[in-house]
């Protein structure tokens, strides 16, 4: 990770760096930053630019033998220690040092970009609680004691060391305090008051401030997404990364499955014609479980949504542009009549989905239900006309 790819925090990496060239630099430093301000990303950049040897003024040079190996989170000299509970793979003893595989896919995958919970999904953990415990105290003394491997600075990066018990810190006291030559102590934090007393007062405080709705928007405009959209998801994601990605990801969901819906009900409506539909049908049948609930669950959305739009014209829908024209239209076909059942055929395909039922056969009678559902529907609007 080089500092060119962290997002925002110019000013802070202008002072890591001055700090690094007046010969400053902290052997313990804690990063106090909220999720999704890039704390961790920013932490490995720092020591990446410290090991590299053909540094430039203002970066790391990302291609030497050193930077290649932090690309990849996986130099001998830097160490990672992070929360941890037991799982499928780990029965007892959870520790750091057994899950550095899941933990360099998990930093690969999201560029070093992680939350919490999502770190625990990676793991597989369920409901249980992580911690820093003693064992992982004990590895990083056992760490820090032996030499550098290369060059000269050995880093020790704990990250959420919020989670960090007492055991472990009342272990790690004289080695937080004083580090052995050579050694780069980085904790990283969220919660200031959640921190150990001893943590707090050994560390050197370096605040990493929320991110600009700017430092979003911009780094999504140059992943692809429209001006626009980014400036409303950097609106919603308040200075945090992780949520900003959360919430374009939705949003590309909801406008996958609105063009599928569309897509599905015009194929129900082919007269004559059930090979397109038919087709779809197996289609969507062989998508994951939640990729499926997502559509069936979009499906109730639109039903919601047509009720709004028939009871008080609409003003609380919160759809624009060819999804709201898409409900519009759709919303003529719902009506007393038929808008139970509507709800009732997509509730109990999801009910379907869950229990893994057959899945083509599932789509299609959903298909020919939702098919005469809507011409009562159209009847009964004839009538009334
Ligand atoms: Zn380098």
């Amino acid at each position: 990770m080089q500092f060119k790819y962290i997002i925002g925090q110019n000013e802070l990496i202008d002072k890591l760096i001055t700090g690094y060239k007046e010969n400053r630099v902290a052997h313990t430093q804690l990063f106090l930053g909220d999720e999704g301000s890039g704390a961790l990303a920013l932490a490995i950049a720092y020591a990446q630019f410290l090991a590299c040897p053909d540094k430039s003024d203002n970066d790391s040079c990302g291609i030497c033998a050193s930077c290649l190996k932090y690309e990849k989170y996986a130099h001998p000299d830097m160490h990672f220690y992070f929360p941890t509970a037991t799982n499928q793979s780990v029965k007892k003893d959870p520790k750091a040092g057994l899950f550095l595989t899941e933990w360099r896919n998990y930093l690969s995958e999201n560029d070093a970009y992680i939350t919490l919970n999502g770190w625990y999904e990676h793991l597989g953990v369920g409901n249980k609680q992580g911690y820093i415990r003693k064992d992982d105290a004990n590895d990083i003394i056992s760490k820090i004691s032996l030499k550098a491997y290369e060059g000269s600075y050995k880093v020790v990066i704990i990250w959420m060391v919020d989670k960090m018990n007492e055991s472990a810190s009342n272990k790690l006291l004289k080695t937080l305090e004083e580090p052995p030559d050579g050694t780069i102590l980085i904790m990283i934090g969220e919660k200031y008051e959640q921190l150990l007393p001893t943590i707090r007062s050994r560390a050197q405080l370096i605040k990493v401030p929320r991110l600009t709705n700017e430092n979003i928007s911009s780094r999504l405009t140059e992943n692809g997404i429209d001006t626009n959209e980014a400036k409303d998801i950097a609106l919603l994601a308040n200075g945090n990364w992780n949520l900003a990605q959360e919430i374009e990801q939705d949003a590309g969901e909801t406008q996958a499955n609105f063009l599928n819906f569309r897509k599905w009900l015009r194929l129900c409506f082919q007269p004559k014609d059930y090979t397109g539909l038919l087709k779809f049908n197996q289609e969507m049948a062989k998508a994951g479980r939640e990729k499926q609930k997502s559509f069936l669950s979009y499906g109730l959305e639109v039903i919601h949504n047509s009720i709004l739009q028939n009871n008080d014209n609409g003003s609380l829908i919160k759809k624009a542009g060819e999804e709201l024209e898409f409900t519009q239209k759709f919303a003529r076909f719902i009506n007393k009549a038929n808008q139970k059942e509507m709800y009732s055929a997509f509730n109990q395909a999801i009910y379907h989905v869950e229990r893994n039922a057959h899945a083509g056969i599932m789509y299609s009678d959903l298909s020919f239900t939702i098919v005469s559902l809507m011409a009562e529907g159209r009847d009964k609007i004839t009538k009334e006309q």
